[in-house]
């Protein structure tokens, strides 16, 4: 059993640590990038590759971006004994009634993981989105990708021992509203990933969020928003 590790308390000046659902580290860098930008000192991120030990691998089961994040966030905090910030994201389209939503990273396949390249599966979700959406004029081709973050810490029992499943303390989430292009307006654009080359960004709905370069897509991002939402919850810690 681990000990939790709180860090930064009353007396003390070490960092708050904090690990991030992911071992990826594009995704840690571009958090720790946020983070300095909204002046957070005194927090340390680090990934899931910098906790000892095999971490588990939860099931995302949850109907909504909120449920799935909270089960990461709550399992990798018990298991790390740290706090752990998760986050799901994804893209509803109204003309599809919301989907692709929590299944966004598998639409092709109905969720299903099916092992291949992030690429190809990029692909496949979008050539389904383009398919789905034929025929449909341009002002019913509204969409938004949101992101929740999650935020738990390891429950401690009287021992002090880190319990089961980790206690959520704050929840943040972030809207990216645009709309699918038509064809002939997406696929566009070379940056990004996901559906970035189908989503045009308003207000003149010109350009796609692959055409925007890194840091104005963060400025006006799910996932910026979130991480803003969720440091401004962390700075009143
Ligand atoms: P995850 O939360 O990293 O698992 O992302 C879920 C899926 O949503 C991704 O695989 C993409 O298909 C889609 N998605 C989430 N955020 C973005 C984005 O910023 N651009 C494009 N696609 C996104």
């Amino acid at each position: 059993m681990r000990t939790a590790y709180f860090g930064a308390q009353p007396g003390n000046n070490r960092p708050m640590r904090i690990v991030l659902a992911t071992s990826n580290p594009h995704k840690i860098e571009e958090l720790r990038h946020i983070f300095a930008a909204e002046s957070l000192a005194n927090i340390e991120l680090v990934g899931l590759k910098d906790i000892p030990g095999t971490p588990p691998d939860p099931a995302e089961t949850g109907a909504t971006f909120v449920e799935n994040a909270t089960i990461k966030a709550r399992e990798y905090a018990a298991w790390a004994g740290v706090m752990c910030l998760a986050d799901d994201s994804g893209i509803e389209i109204d003309a599809l009634g919301g989907r692709p939503g929590v299944i966004s990273s598998h639409y092709a396949t109905d969720g299903r993981e099916t092992g291949v390249t992030r690429e190809a599966r990029d692909a496949a979700n979008n050539a389904r989105v383009m398919r789905e959406l034929q025929g449909v004029p341009v002002e019913k081709r509204a969409a938004r990708f949101v992101c929740t973050m999650v935020l738990a810490q390891p429950d401690t029992s009287a021992s002090g021992r880190a319990t089961k499943a980790g206690r959520v303390l704050h929840i943040a989430t972030g809207h990216f509203e645009g709309r699918i292009g038509e064809p002939g307006m997406a696929p566009r654009g070379e940056n990004g990933f996901g559906y970035d080359p189908l989503f045009l960004v308003p207000p003149q709905f010109t350009l796609s969020a692959a055409e925007l370069d890194p840091n104005e897509k963060n400025r006006l991002s799910h996932r910026g928003h979130a991480a803003r939402a969720m440091a401004a919850f962390l700075r009143g810690m």
